[in-house]
Parts: structure tokens; sequence; C-alpha cells
């Protein structure tokens, strides 16, 4: 089939899809399509992808690779697309506007965020908005949120009236839908819906961070006040796919055909509030491998229920570090210490007891990036949403391994 052509299928079939028209069935299964579960009055996917890992090549985006996810995805219903001011340096939202300029707008549900951290002014609101519109090649957005509301920013989004400002875009048919994403208290949870309306919010969950973070009573929170969820790091940043020996082993003595991308997407999905599941795929396999999962999707079993529960104790039990790469304590580190990769490649050395690996890679960081300059200022510790104790567990590493 010519482009041309497929581009103008998939636009035909999705146009059609977006729409519920009276459907009484809140799980849509089309052939060849993912699963798409009811949100208001139009139809959401149960799989979007996640822009804030997308494809690299000689450190710019890969076009072609991204491309060829984005025909990928809205070829089989996967049709939507979260990106945000700061991912990939800036450029997601350039990259993922390219990409989907291709087709026809309302065939694409997209989303995108108001960066809380980097406004110092109510006017930068709006600012900051129409700066995205042009970046994303689009005159609205589906789904717009405060991002990332937690104790460092609360502040501002009270004092910049934020709230308002998402309504007087949503009157004006600017956004389609209001939320936001969220790494703070349950406390500040409670009070953000309470005084509130909300059309939907992000939050961080998967098997691992259910009772770790609190997601589990934070879900429950939401779920009990009607807003529906988009998942966020259901995979804990590619944590849940390269997993320990003993959880491995133990996935596969129950559940033999599966992987544990499929089985960490499914646990999430199949939380009945979830509306959509973000995945941060950067190539195309990984679109494959997670669109097999939502066209065949299944709600897990009490026995797959409880398999993720005794995963979740095994990685606990091994010492891995939660860290999500999010990449927030960098943002504020006065040392440049490369943190995130500093945890990554502890938690693959703990995983494989490979020290020499670990060593190579240690060693190709920049000196200033390497755990033994921290000064132990603690100021990653307050942004960082997985409550690390960062500074704690540099010196654990920069004892137990780079010294040790
Ligand atoms: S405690 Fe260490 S890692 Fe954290 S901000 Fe200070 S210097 Fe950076
Ligand atoms: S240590 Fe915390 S803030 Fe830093 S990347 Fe990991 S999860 Fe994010």
């Amino acid at each position: 089939m010519k482009r041309r052509d497929f581009l103008k299928n998939c636009s035909v079939a999705l146009t059609g899809s977006l729409l519920l028209s009276g459907c009484k069935n809140s799980e849509q299964n089309e052939e060849g399509q993912i699963t798409r579960r009811k949100f208001k009055n139009i139809s959401m996917p149960l799989l979007g992808l996640g822009c804030m890992r997308l494809p690299m090549k000689n450190n710019q985006i890969d076009m072609d690779e991204l491309n060829t996810m984005v025909d990928y995805c809205i070829q089989h219903g996967a049709n939507y697309f979260d990106t945000a001011y700061r991912y990939v340096d800036y450029k997601s939202e350039i990259a993922i506007g390219k990409a989907l300029s291709r087709y026809n707008r309302k065939d694409f549900l997209l989303a995108d965020k108001s960066p809380l951290r980097f406004l110092k002014a109510e006017k930068d609101i709006d600012r900051i908005f129409q700066e995205q519109l042009r970046k994303c090649q689009v005159d609205y957005f589906d789904f717009y949120m405060a991002h990332n509301i937690n104790v460092n920013t609360y502040d501002k989004f009270k004092q910049f009236d934020m709230y308002n400002e998402l309504l007087k875009y949503k009157k004006d048919g600017k956004i389609k839908y209001m939320g936001f994403s969220f790494h703070g208290s349950t406390e500040m949870l409670k009070e953000l819906i309470d005084e509130h309306k909300w059309d939907f919010c992000m939050l961080q969950m998967n098997y691992l961070d259910w009772n770790v973070v609190k997601a589990k009573e934070q879900y429950e929170l939401v779920e009990k006040a009607k807003i529906p969820v988009i998942v966020m790091e259901p995979l804990r940043g590619g944590g849940l796919v390269k997993l320990p020996e003993e959880a491995l082993q133990k996935l596969h003595s129950e559940e033999p055909d599966t992987t544990p991308a499929n089985f960490g997407l499914r646990w999430v999905a199949s939380r009945k509030n979830v509306i959509t599941v973000l995945s941060g795929m950067s190539n195309i396999n990984q679109v494959k491998e997670n669109i097999n999962t939502f066209t065949n999707y299944k709600v897990m079993t009490e026995e797959e229920e409880q398999t993720a529960e005794e995963i979740a104790k095994i990685i606990q039990s091994q010492g891995e570090i939660n860290c999500t790469a999010c990449k927030y304590c960098t943002e504020v580190c006065p040392k440049g210490i490369n943190i995130p990769a500093i945890f990554a490649l502890y938690n693959q050395y703990k995983i494989t007891n490979d020290k020499r690996f670990f060593l190579i890679y240690y060693n190709s960081l920049a000196e200033s990036e390497k755990a033994s300059n921290c000064i132990k200022c603690g100021v990653c510790n307050s942004n960082c949403p997985q409550s690390l104790n960062i500074p704690e567990l540099l010196a654990k590493i920069n004892e137990e391994v780079v010294q040790g």
C-alpha cells in the first residue's frame, strides 16, 4: 500500500473509533486494534505513547524511527500521544508535532503540560501555552495538565491561579480536558481534588510502587472522587522490564508465555479506573510488543495479581533503588551529578552482580558526574518524587561498588 493511502485509511478508521456514539460497553476491542475504554463522550486507547524517551541517533531525535512508531501506533488504534515542555531537552513537542502533522487533527489525541517549575510569573502560563501549540503544530490540545504538582510546585499552582487559567483554555476550546500530573503527598492530592473539578489526572502506578510509594492509596482516593486516571511509569522507567533473576524465574514459572513488559502493562490496565497507560517507548520493537499486549488484552486473574505481589516483594528484597529516571534531581544538583545514571547502573549491578560492567559504564561518566562529588547538601531530596535519600544512596554506592 502506498504511504499516502495508508495514512488515509488510518484516518478513516480512527475517525469512527474516536466517537463512542451510544456504545454501552466500557471496553471495546475491534480486530487488529488495541482495547479502548470509554471516557466522557470519546473512547480512549488503553495504550498511549509517552514522548519522554524518544528514539535517538547521533544525539538527535531519530525522526524516521519516530514516524515509523507513530504510524504503527495509529494503524493499531493507539492514537494517544503524551508530551511535555521539557521532555528530550525541550525537543519532544517539536518532534511529535512533526510526526503527527502527517495526520488529520481529529485522528489523534495529543496531551501536553504546563511546566509549573519553569513559571516565574502568571503571564508565563499563556506565553508557554502558545509556544507549545506552535511547537506541536496544533490549535488545541485534547488533554492539558498542570505538570508535576508536588511539594515544590503546589504553592506556585495556587499563587498563579493555574486552575482558572486552564479552565479559561477549556472554555475557549483550546483544551478539551483538563487535569494534572502528580508526585505529592496523599494529603495534597485530597486538597487538590476537593477544591477543584478535574476531568482526569495522571498518576505513577505499577505493581512495585503500589504499596512502596502510596500509589494504591492515591489511586483509591481519585477513584472514589470519580476522576479517571492516566498512568505514567507503568514499567518504572524500564525497571520492571529487566527483572532480577529470581523475580524473572517466578514470572516464568507462573506465566510461561508472558514477558515482564506484558505482565507489568496488563497489571496497570487491570485497574478499572485507568483510561490509558502511557509507555515511554523508544523503538519500533517496543511499540510492537506493547501493541500486541493491548490487542490481545485480558484483565489479570486473581492468581496473576498474587504473582505480581510476590514479584514486587522479591524485587524489594534485592535492594533495588526505586528511581524512575525522571531527572528532577539533576535539575537542582549544584555539582551536576548524574544521579539517575548511577542508580540505574547500581540496580543493574544488583541484578547481575557484574562489577566489571558497572565500572566500565561508571568510568565513562565525566568526573563531575560521579558520586564522590556529592557534597551532601540534600537539595535533590526535596525534588525526588520517589522520596529517595539521594546523598545517602550515592555514598553507599561509592563505598560498596566504586571503592569496594
Ligand atoms: S546532595 Fe549531592 S547529589 Fe544531591 S544535590 Fe547535593 S550534591 Fe547533588
Ligand atoms: S533519584 Fe529521584 S528525582 Fe532523581 S531521577 Fe531518580 S526518581 Fe527522579
